[in-house]
């Protein structure tokens, strides 16, 4: 895949707004708290965007109305990028939450969903050197967290 200098906090930023009416009309707030000192990193864009497009897709169904969806960005001590995703939903149940990389993994109804999102997301985001895991939140939700390299290595 082409890799290039992207601006982590733009790319969200720009993956935001494709959700931004859809979680307007059904009461779901976007917060952003991004960091003013994230460095541009070479990786590839647009497959980054397919992983936060999935993470935020996911937490609009997760929520379904009324919410909130937390995005986050900082620079982590040891030279890595650190982007959080958190929601209020329901979270999920430990058995499920083990399977949630698998692919065909879904809750959803087939018209809705095919399981291949984090999948994807999973395989996309090792590619480009990174991390990324899901976990509950301790105050409900799930709490998604991708760990970058500012210079991703691999694909
Ligand atoms: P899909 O969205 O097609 O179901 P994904 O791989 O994106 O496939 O997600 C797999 C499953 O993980 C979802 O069906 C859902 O059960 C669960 N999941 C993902 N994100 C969240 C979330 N933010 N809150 C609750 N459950 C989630
Ligand atoms: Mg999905």
């Amino acid at each position: 895949a082409e890799k290039g200098s992207v601006r982590i906090n733009d790319l969200l930023e720009e993956t935001i707004s494709f959700i931004e009416r859809e979680a307007d009309n059904n009461s779901i707030a976007v917060i952003k708290n991004f960091s003013e000192e994230m460095p541009p990193i070479l990786t590839d864009g647009p497959q980054l965007q397919q992983v936060f497009l999935n993470l935020l897709n996911n937490a609009l169904d997760a929520i379904g109305r009324r919410g909130m969806i937390e995005i986050a960005t900082r620079l982590h001590a040891d030279q890595r990028l650190v982007i959080t995703f958190a929601d209020n939903g329901p979270g999920m149940k430990p058995e499920q939450l083990k399977q949630i990389f698998d692919p065909f993994f879904t809750t959803k109804d087939p018209n809705k969903g095919t399981g291949l999102g984090l999948y994807i997301s999973y395989d996309i985001i090792k590619k480009l050197g990174g991390e990324i895991t899901g976990e509950n939140r301790e105050q409900g939700g799930m709490l998604f967290t991708i760990i970058l390299p500012l210079t991703g290595s691999g694909a």
